[in-house]
């Protein structure tokens, strides 16, 4: 039993109890790692393009996807010649906040050892890609040289903590940046192993510790946690990091300046697999009200009763949702609350009015000035119109702001002076960068994930695609007389989620190549699921099949309704009777 106000850290866990071959095979890759060694370092120096299966795994945690080139495969197969190998490498930044020195850095690394194109997550951290497996040691060192981090930016452990990113707005919107940052703190990995294996093999030795001191990992335990975890904090009113899709959601409560507690929320996700039902997208349920002082303890003990708790045989049925959902959210809390050792109160109802994607000039708390950029789908590079790599870092050089990321994938330039703002605007402009949020059009509010050619999971195009597909859908609503109307857009390549396709309007999720699943009828501020309106939809059939719904909400709406919100009211299956005689491509 723990003490109150800390939780529960014994490092037992379930898998423990497992007999040989009970556990999924990632559980026993993680026991037998020591911590998240592995044989990384010996792979690492060997004369290869890649690293061996197990240690794919493995290099998860240390903040590395292995991947290929998908557009080579078959060339390369043709000619003998192995996989396209490359690496996908992950900051963590909690809350998005990094400054012009550490943005400069990436920016240089994707020129150095990427593709020349630097990506902003959903999750507001940075990814390089195309990074080859001789270079990785040395992007990794960099990175930290710039006092950030790739450890825990990917793997079963608590990944990076979203926060509202415009923190300059108020004392109060700086606290819930604070928070995030001593979230993740609290929940990073303790082992060394990062440090020895990419820090040039220096041990962060403490005097005084045994090495077993230094290495135990006091809240995951031997074997970490059972999948991915994903925690956000948000301010309240304006659910800009999508607060009921993390395992741990908080939202603040103020009075005037000061933070004064958070609302909790657990178990969303957004993930599923196709065709099993056990699998599902899930909003998080209200769990407790807390106060600021009880924030780390609380959450701490929430990800040991996942660690305890998670399916650790099924990988697809891992997810913390599924302990909420199936055990109940009484048990939960009665669970936390016992390794607490003391009562929570009761969550007050949380009310979202928006999803503020903070694009455009706003005034910050001391009189400066902060600016909003769309960055589509996150991607920094330059095209034959529009420079925003080169065009930001030259801004960035000249002005020196502060960086936040946002959930939305964009970038905010923060404390600017007031008679900086026109000499900024027209730097930006010169590379075609505007800072007019209107002129970005319907992809204002879209999201997509990187998908093909690089993510290995990826049965559909999303990243390469959406932006050609907005425009077919912004020409629509212009030819039926809602052009300007705005609409939240989601696709992914696959049904893991990544760009939370199951909140906002519409969502695509890809269900093989050129074929997707549309769902409709999420709200604006993404506080409820959209709902599986058309399958197996082949992307020349995706226009002509939101075509109907687009007529239905222009006719019958009602004042400010939004398309999320038509949808929702009428009713998918009258939706379907409605609209079928109309559509093309829908097959059940
Ligand atoms: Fe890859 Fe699927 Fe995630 Fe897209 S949603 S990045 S395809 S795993």
């Amino acid at each position: 039993m723990s003490r109150p106000d800390q939780e529960d850290t014994s490092p037992a866990n379930h898998l423990l109890e497992l007999g040989p071959g009970e556990g999924s095979k990632v559980e026993h890759i993680k026991i037998e790692s020591h911590h998240l060694r592995g044989q990384i370092v010996e792979e690492l120096n060997q004369e290869t393009s890649r690293f061996s299966e197990d240690h794919v795994q493995l290099i998860k945690f240390h903040g590395m996807y292995q991947q290929e080139d998908r557009d080579l495969r078959q060339t390369r197969k043709a000619a003998g010649a192995e996989k396209a190998y490359q690496f996908m490498i992950r900051s963590r930044i909690p809350g998005g906040a990094v400054t012009a020195e550490q943005y400069l850095v990436e920016d240089d690394l994707a020129d150095r050892y990427g593709n020349s194109s630097l990506r902003v997550t959903t999750r507001q951290g940075f990814q390089l890609h195309g990074i080859i497996k001789g270079d990785i040691r040395a992007t990794i060192k960099s990175i930290n040289d710039a006092l950030l981090s790739t450890l825990a930016a990917c793997g079963d452990v608590n990944r990076n903590v979203m926060a509202c990113a415009a923190s300059a707005t108020s004392p109060a919107h700086q606290r819930v940046q604070e928070i995030a940052h001593q979230i993740a703190m609290h929940l990073a990995p303790r082992s060394k192993a990062y440090h020895e294996i990419w820090l040039d093999g220096e041990k962060a030795v403490t005097v005084g510790e045994s090495e077993e001191e230094q290495t135990v990992e006091p809240i995951y335990g031997p074997t970490y946690l059972p999948r991915k975890f994903k925690i956000g904090v948000a301010y309240p009113g304006d659910n800009c990091i999508d607060v009921y899709t993390q395992d741990i959601g908080l939202v603040a409560q103020i009075d005037g300046n000061e933070v004064t507690g958070f609302t909790v929320v657990i178990g969303g996700g957004m993930g599923m697999t196709h065709g099993k039902t056990e699998t599902f997208p899930r909003l998080a349920t209200p769990l407790a009200d807390i106060t600021p002082d009880q924030v780390l303890p609380v959450v701490g003990t929430i990800v040991t009763v996942q660690r305890d708790y998670g399916d650790r045989k099924n990988r697809k049925h891992a997810r913390m949702k599924y302990v909420v959902e199936e055990r109940g959210i009484a048990w939960f809390r009665a669970e936390v609350e016992h390794r607490l050792g003391y009562t929570l109160r009761d969550p007050s109802e949380i009310v979202f009015q928006d999803v503020d994607d903070h694009l455009g000039w706003h005034q910050q708390a001391d009189g400066r000035w902060f600016l909003g950029l769309n960055i589509v789908n996150g991607r920094l590079k330059d095209t034959e119109t529009q420079q925003t790599k080169t065009g930001l870092r030259e801004v960035i050089k000249q002005f020196r702001p502060g960086i936040r990321l946002t959930g939305q994938q964009n970038i905010l330039l923060t404390d600017i002076a007031e008679d900086q703002r026109t000499a900024l605007e027209a730097k930006l402009n010169e590379y075609g960068i505007s800072a007019d949020p209107t002129t970005t059009g319907a992809y204002r509010f879209a999201m997509a994930c990187p998908a093909l050619p690089t993510c290995g999971l990826a049965v559909a195009e999303a990243e390469r695609y959406l932006p050609d597909l907005v425009k077919e859908i912004e020409t629509e609503m212009y030819e039926l007389g809602l052009d300007g109307e705005p609409l939240s857009i989601r696709m992914t390549g696959c049904p893991n989620g990544c760009a939370r396709p199951h909140m906002g309007d519409i969502g695509f999720v890809g269900r093989s190549k050129g074929i997707y699943n549309i769902y409709v009828g999420g709200d604006w501020a993404n506080t409820r699921l959209n709902t599986l309106y058309a399958s197996t939809v082949r992307t020349e059939n995706i226009v002509s099949t939101l075509r109907p719904l687009l007529i239905l909400w222009r006719d019958e709406r009602q004042p400010a309704e939004t398309f999320g919100d038509y949808c929702h009211r009428i009713g998918i299956e009258q939706l379907q009777e409605r609209t079928t005689a109309a559509q093309v491509g829908i097959k059940g």
